[in-house]
């Protein structure tokens, strides 16, 4: 893995306000997936690849990351951040909407990660767990949203997307096939085992 590109890659998406995955909520999870040593991995909004990127350091030897991003621009900025880090064959890009792509999807995972539009998390919950496998990990970031799921305070705006963080939360904490954690680290994160 190329050290100095991947730099690049997240000062120009911090610049143009990309909203990539913070630094404390990465070290979370780079803590997680070195336990796991993970043989695959799936995303949900993959924006430049800055998190896949990272994330593809920690697989086990000839494991993949198949990641969706939906914006066609993305994709390709993606993918040529994924040559730049020579991380090629551990990254597949797949490009569409996760709601189109993802009850396609036939292969179970050992990690889910969830970062997408807010307002379809509780889909995408349903899908991963679809998808993965017993032991396995789903991951979903922005869980709480600036603080606006704790508030009862919220603008029109974020209405729909609070409405369905708090919808995704009350699953994983309900689900008895689950264990979770949710971490106050950057936006919110939460952590389910399949168990
Ligand atoms: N995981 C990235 C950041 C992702 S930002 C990182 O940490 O580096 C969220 C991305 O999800 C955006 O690029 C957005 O275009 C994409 N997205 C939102 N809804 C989507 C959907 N339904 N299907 C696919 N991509 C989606
Ligand atoms: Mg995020």
């Amino acid at each position: 893995m190329n050290k100095k590109e991947l730099y690049k890659i997240k000062q120009k998406a911090l610049d143009e306000h990309i909203p990539i995955i913070m630094d404390d909520t990465l070290k979370v999870i780079q803590d997680l997936l070195i336990n796991i040593k993970p043989n695959s991995i799936l995303e949900i909004g993959t924006a430049v690849g800055y998190s896949a990127i990272c994330f593809s350091e920690y697989l086990k030897e000839g494991g993949i990351i198949d990641t969706i991003e939906k914006d066609q621009k993305r994709v390709s900025e993606a993918k040529i951040n994924i040559i730049k880090t020579e991380v090629v064959n551990k990254i597949n890009i797949l490009n569409g909407d996760a709601v189109e792509i993802l009850p396609t999807i036939e292969k179970k995972y050992d990690v889910i990660f969830i970062d997408a539009s807010k307002g379809k998390y509780p889909f995408f919950l349903n899908q991963a767990l679809r998808l993965i496998h017993k032991g396995g990990y789903i991951i979903a970031d922005n869980i709480l949203y600036k603080g606006y799921v704790m508030s009862d305070y919220n603008k029109h705006k974020q209405r729909t997307a609070v409405r369905n963080l708090r919808e995704y939360i009350k699953e994983i904490t309900e689900n008895k096939l689950l264990e979770t954690n949710i971490l106050e680290v950057g936006d919110g994160l939460a952590i389910s085992k399949k168990i």
